[in-house]
């Protein structure tokens, strides 16, 4: 209770207005809700609450943040739910502790850097308020205070997520303050032997450094006096274990000279001295080349200003320098949460409406904030608008555009995952490939060898790279379909001239012929020729000289049908596309229309315009851009085609004869007839006959349902 008496009235003291019956009432809360607890420490659990509130009094923070400190496990440890939290404490705290929660309970297991600069994203990109960070740092801050109560295992990984994700966040956010309490800590449990070496060491020489501090110290300031530049603090410090270790290791040197890990600080008043006092230093000390560095005129993305050198002492050793004002300075210890306290009065001065532009550049916020005051009432904040952060089931994490769906992320992993997926899992859960993914959620591809990319992705594909390559494998697809009809198309022309197709396809004259064209390959060629863009007969008078152009005579009516029959989805050309003839048509193999049907056109890409009757219910569902008029051409031959009729038949002596009789009597050629036995006294008979036209094969309809004992005859679907 006494702890609790200290935290109201640290609160007090910054905000004498505080609500301190709301931080009462959680810290009664917390305190029944982890009763019983105890931490590794042996300590009752209420105290790791209670200390993290007292870190967020400490940053200054308001109400809201401080009872959060004080609620922030009990959803997570206790069987309390937000909607109970919220209905004792109102939707604002509840809200920041259920951020803290789901934040809580992401799993981390990577320490590839690539991985952990994504997952510090995917964490941010979590939280709509900002609050929940803080909560999250002091949090962890008193968890690496404690750390050393953990066995060794769940130390050292803590220590390495604080390092991986916490710290940089807190350097982030410009926090510099708690940044370093956290390396430090996390140094010590990652490398303990290299940690307590260099801790000796730097403690063996600590009393040789406090003089050389006091030494350089009492120059500076006699120096500044003398040029009448005041400043409001200068102090020398000797540097943190982890910065030093890391220098050291940079640099792969041992540490020998004690200025190595001392360095000076001074705060002044105005931008203007800061110039000023480095000009006095640069006098007294000459400053090594490179090392000087500007951060007030060009700040650090997290908004860090300062001046930095390093200059050589009369011993001839370096040291550095940290020049700023006072400003720069809270801002450099405590960044974003500087600015998160509590204001006497109204906020919004000059250098506060600087800090908030740098803030919102820092977080990328895209929305149009009026002014600082509404920034922080809306407490809304989107850190990462343009990306979300996804989960492989292995727990990788993996950055996407905002609004990628599942077909974007198998493109992400492979491109054999992108072509080859079929389906889609997010959080177990099977969904559409056009889904849209969420932060957070952990996608599974589903993938089926030899399948193809739909054109369709096109449509809702949000990365240029799943686009580029699906759009890559349907125009292979396509090119490769054309290369082919291009060839049946150019090989039937070369055969009623009576040439060997192969022979002039490898002439000389058509790969003259190509190139002057400007296609590389013959296979070219046949694309313009698939395409329709070229006639397969253009290309054979190019290719082959006038004489040997002969027209064969025409094929006999029998061999022409046994021939269409053969050709299969061939290009037909009984059918004319209004207003051309250089675009290559052929039925439709779903519907087979014939002569006299109302017939459609669809441009197919890659094989011409198939033609449709107009009753195919594939007509139904066609793109109506790439819908064509087409007309039977009446200017041709009469060839038949070939229909399939089936039959619902009782089943009686006979009835085949009579049928084939009827059918014979109007003229028209039975090609196959086939009867098969059903139970219950019925047949089913499959007849396939030559017919004109769509009057030709209305009167045999008509003349076989004349038959009796004749159920139903229909029309099959495929010829
Ligand atoms: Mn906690």
């Amino acid at each position: 209770m006494i702890r609790f008496e200290s935290l109201l009235e640290k609160v007090r003291s910054y905000s004498p207005e505080a609500d301190v019956e709301l931080l009462r009432k959680a810290y009664v809360f917390s305190a029944l809700e982890h009763k019983g607890q105890v931490r590794h420490s042996g300590e009752p659990y209420l105290i790791h609450p209670l200390e993290v509130a007292d870190i967020l009094a400490d940053m200054k923070m308001d109400v809201v943040a401080v009872a959060a400190g004080l609620l922030h496990d009990v959803v997570e440890d206790t069987l309390t739910t937000p909607d109970r939290i919220a209905e004792l404490f109102g939707p604002e705290i509840a809200h920041v502790v259920e951020g803290v929660t789901k934040i809580g309970a992401i799993p981390f297991s990577s320490s590839e850097e690539r991985q952990a600069e994504n997952f510090r994203k995917m964490l941010l990109a979590m939280v709509d308020d900002i609050r929940v960070i803080l909560v999250k740092l002091a949090d962890r801050l008193h968890n690496m205070r404690t750390l050393h109560y953990l066995p060794e295992e769940r130390r050292t990984k803590i220590a390495q997520e604080t390092l991986d994700i916490y710290a940089p966040i807190a350097n982030r956010l410009g926090m510099s303050k708690v940044k370093n309490e956290l390396e430090e800590l996390a140094f010590r449990y990652l490398e303990p032997k290299a940690y307590e070496v260099l801790r000796s060491k730097v403690e063996g020489k600590r009393r040789q450094a406090e003089r050389i501090i006091e030494e350089l110290t009492r120059t500076i300031r006699a120096k500044l006096e003398e040029a009448q530049v005041p400043i409001v603090h200068l102090d020398g410090r000797i540097k943190r274990l982890y910065s030093i270790h890391h220098k050291l290791k940079r640099q792969k040197i041992d540490l020998e000279r004690v200025y190595d890990f001392v360095a000076l600080r001074v705060i002044t008043d105005s931008v203007k001295d800061c110039y000023a006092v480095l000009g006095i230093i640069h006098q007294t000390w000459s400053p090594v080349p490179g090392r000087i560095k500007d951060f007030i005129a060009m700040p650090r993305p997290n908004g860090y200003q300062s001046l930095h050198t390093s200059v050589v002492s009369e011993h001839g050793f370096p040291f550095e320098v940290q020049i700023r004002t006072e400003e720069m300075h809270r801002h450099a210890e405590e960044g974003i949460a500087a600015h998160w306290k509590y204001k006497e009065g109204r906020v919004g001065d000059q250098r506060d409406e600087r800090y908030f532009q740098w803030m919102r550049q820092l977080l990328e916020v895209q929305q149009e904030v009026r002014d600082p005051q509404e920034f922080l009432q809306s407490l809304k904040i989107d850190l990462y608008p343009e990306e979300v952060y996804i989960f492989t089931p292995k727990g990788e994490v993996k950055s996407l555009p905002r609004g990628a769906t599942a077909v974007d992320f198998a493109y992400s992993i492979h491109t054999d995952v992108g072509n080859q997926c079929v389906g889609a899992r997010i959080n177990g859960r099977m969904v559409p490939l056009r889904t849209r993914l969420q932060n957070g959620d952990i996608v599974e591809i589903v993938t089926q060898s030899g399948h193809k990319p739909s054109r369709d992705w096109l449509n809702f594909v949000a990365t240029s790279r799943a686009r580029s390559k699906i759009k890559h494998v349907i125009q292979s697809e396509e090119r490769a379909r054309s290369i082919e009809l291009g060839r049946r198309l150019f090989e039937k022309e070369a055969r009623r001239f009576g040439l060997n197709p192969k022979t002039v396809l490898e002439g000389d004259e058509l790969a003259k012929f190509a190139s002057e064209y400007g296609a590389q390959k013959v296979d070219d060629l046949l694309t313009h020729i698939g395409y329709g863009k070229l006639s397969a007969r253009t290309v054979l008078q190019k290719a082959v000289p006038p004489s040997q152009l002969k027209e064969q005579p025409p094929e006999s009516a029998v061999v022409s049908a046994v021939k269409r029959v053969l050709r299969s989805g061939a290009a037909e050309d009984r059918i004319k596309v209004r207003g051309t003839d250089e675009v290559l048509v052929f039925r439709a193999k779903c519907c087979n229309p014939i002569r006299g049907e109302r017939i459609v056109g669809y441009i197919t890409r890659g094989k011409g315009v198939s033609v449709h009757a107009a009753a195919c219910p594939n007509v139904l569902v066609f793109d109506p851009d790439r819908r064509i008029d087409v007309e039977w051409d009446s200017a041709v031959d009469q060839a038949p085609y070939t229909v399939r009729l089936t039959m619902e038949v009782e089943d009686r002596k006979g009835m085949l004869a009579e049928i084939s009789a009827r059918v014979s009597d109007i003229n028209t050629n039975i090609t196959n007839m086939e009867a098969r036995t059903g139970g219950d006294h019925h047949a089913r008979i499959d007849m396939t006959v030559e017919i004109k036209d769509v009057k030709h094969l209305e009167k045999v309809i008509k003349s076989i349902k004349g038959v009796e004992g004749v159920l139903e005859v229909e029309r099959a679907a495929r010829a």
